[in-house]
């Protein structure tokens, strides 16, 4: 199996799943650009994974499904996303099996409700939750939620691959370095992510393990982060999630 980062719009990633013949897509929030990858790789859409509501997620499916009519589409228990067939909660579990693979979900609500994220074997496909270096805003739910959901993730095996479907991580990168200065993974990895963005090649996948090393939302327990959360909000903070939440909103200010 392989797996292909198909972009869009102008940081979005849709990541292809495929064998020779068949694949599957996650979050197609625009067709045409996947219509293309198929067309040029001989491929045939086989299923169509989607983690949340947003229209840049979900906008390609009534294209893609015109030309690849009847097959599954997987997502949330959210019946604004119209053309879902099999809706999906936490500890669901679902199978590719052209691709030979069982997913499992993780609900992750925090930014938006609906958020599920598909996990398998070393891969984690987790839409606008887990960024790397970052995560996603909170459009609706709470800190409070975002922060368990996070938890979830970080648990998963350290060697687990992490797509996430945008580009954010220079910028990510800059804000983490504001928070924790002197990380010595994190300086390192901006070195890296700038030469992979000036080859325009994508700095994704990422891992959990890298993540709990270089991403400040996965660090809410390091004193120095703590510290970094009192100073810039000038009030003492009592607990990791108290931590993510300084973060989050100094980052949405940032
Ligand atoms: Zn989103």
């Amino acid at each position: 199996m392989q797996i292909h980062a198909i972009k869009a719009f102008s940081d979005n990633y849709i990541w292809c799943l495929s064998n020779s013949q068949q694949c599957v897509v996650v979050d197609p929030g625009d067709a045409q650009p996947v219509l293309d990858f198929c067309q040029n790789h001989n491929l045939r859409i086989t299923g169509i994974l989607i983690t949340h509501h947003h229209w840049d997620h979900t906008n390609g499916l009534p294209e893609l499904l015109q030309t690849f009519p009847e097959i599954p589409v997987f997502g949330p228990v959210n019946p604004q996303i119209e053309l879902v067939t099999q809706r999906l909660q936490h500890h669901d579990s679902l199978m590719l099996p052209d691709l030979g693979l069982e997913f499992s979900v993780i609900e992750v609500p925090g930014h938006t409700l609906d958020h599920i994220a598909y996990y398998t074997d070393g891969l984690l496909f987790c839409g606008d939750t887990l960024f790397s270096a970052g995560c996603g805003r909170l459009f609706e739910g709470s800190a409070a939620q975002m922060f368990q959901s996070l938890g979830r993730l970080a648990a998963l095996p350290a060697d687990t691959k992490v797509y996430c479907a945008h580009e954010y991580t220079l910028a990510n990168i800059k804000f983490a370095l504001a928070v924790e200065p002197m990380n010595p993974a994190l300086l390192e990895y901006q070195v890296w992510a700038a030469q992979q963005q000036t080859q325009q090649l994508a700095t994704l996948p990422s891992s959990i393990a890298k993540e709990c090393m270089i991403n400040p939302f996965l660090r809410c327990d390091s004193t120095d982060l703590r510290n970094a959360v009192e100073a810039y909000w000038h009030t003492p903070v009592t607990d990791d999630e108290s931590v993510f939440a300084g973060l989050r909103s100094w980052k949405d200010q940032f």
